[in-house]
């Protein structure tokens, strides 16, 4: 059986969705999900729940996750699929990447509080699912709802990107350590949202011989955080690097992503699909 309905990032409480694993099972597979992955941000600990409530809603599932890695000064996003949960040297490895967030979330809230934005932190952390892991997207929800800004587009704008007062910069894991971590742990690693980085051809090259160099094989495509014309340029890559593509909405929240679970177009058709490298890791 071809699966075409794949759906393998999307993020919930566990790191900065606002849904349950359980609520974005059912929600998945209401709009025809045949495959999910849940990708928390360098986090494993929804796996489990996610695979039972993938399970009890008839929705075959890859284990995931999306790691916070720093190349070139940039931060890049690396999804990992099919990886032991249980693995140890990725559980430490995430454990370590996670560790700086909340002295960076102190300092996030005292750049805020320096142009007249006081109690941030404690405001972020009311939004906060997981102790662990907050981070800009839960500030962006505080000054969302206290009517600073209009939408979290606007706070990303304004406050919490590069050179912006409430921006911290912030050194994640390697490139090398994120793909080690995964494909020991009998997984595949996949670039996310390369168009999302910004990089000049020459830094993507870079990214993208570091990667395979390191064992990477894969690399999304279709994701909610591309345009059309984007998704043709990378199939494009794809193919010139010899990677498999994978497809994912990046859903956070109903209030506050454009494109919901499964609902993105397919792959394009000469592609290998991330998923039947992963054939046997499928539960
Ligand atoms: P952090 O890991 O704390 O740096 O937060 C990164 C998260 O912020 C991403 O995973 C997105 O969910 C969110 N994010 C980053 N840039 C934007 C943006 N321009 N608009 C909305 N959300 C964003
Ligand atoms: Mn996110
Ligand atoms: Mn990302
Ligand atoms: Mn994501």
């Amino acid at each position: 059986m071809s699966i075409l309905n794949a759906d393998l990032h999307c993020h919930s409480v566990v790191s900065d969705g606002t849904l349950t694993p359980e609520a974005l099972a059912a929600r998945a597979a209401a709009n025809g999900v045949e495959l999910w992955a849940l990708t928390d941000h360098d986090e494993i600990g929804g796996q489990h729940r996610a695979m039972a409530a993938a399970r009890e809603a008839g929705m075959k599932y890859l284990t995931g996750t999306e790691i916070s890695v720093t190349f070139a000064g940039q931060t890049v996003h690396i999804v990992g699929l099919g990886f032991d949960p249980d693995d140890e040297s990725m559980r430490q490895g995430l454990t370590a990447t996670r560790g700086g967030r909340g002295e960076r979330a102190k300092e996030m809230a005292e750049g805020l509080a320096r142009v007249g934005i006081h109690g941030a932190y404690e405001g972020a952390l009311k939004h906060v699912g997981n102790p662990d892991l907050i981070s800009r997207t839960h500030f962006a929800r505080f000054l969302v709802e206290t009517g600073v800004c209009r939408d979290t587009p606007e706070v990303f704008r304004k406050y919490l990107t590069e050179g912006k007062p409430g921006f911290v910069p912030h050194r994640w894991a390697s490139l090398g350590d994120a793909v080690a971590w995964i494909t020991r742990a009998g997984g595949v690693a996949v670039i996310a949202h390369p168009a999302r980085y910004g990089f000049t051809a020459n830094e993507e090259y870079a990214l993208f011989s570091e990667f395979k160099a390191h064992g990477g094989t894969a690399v999304e495509v279709v994701t909610g955080s591309h345009t059309a014309a984007e998704y043709v340029k990378y199939a494009q890559t794809a193919r010139e690097f010899g990677l498999a593509a994978s497809r994912g909405s990046d859903f956070h929240s109903p209030d506050e992503s454009h494109t919901d679970l499964g609902q993105l177009p397919y792959l394009p058709g000469e592609l290998t699909p991330v998923w039947e490298l992963l054939a046997d890791r499928i539960r």
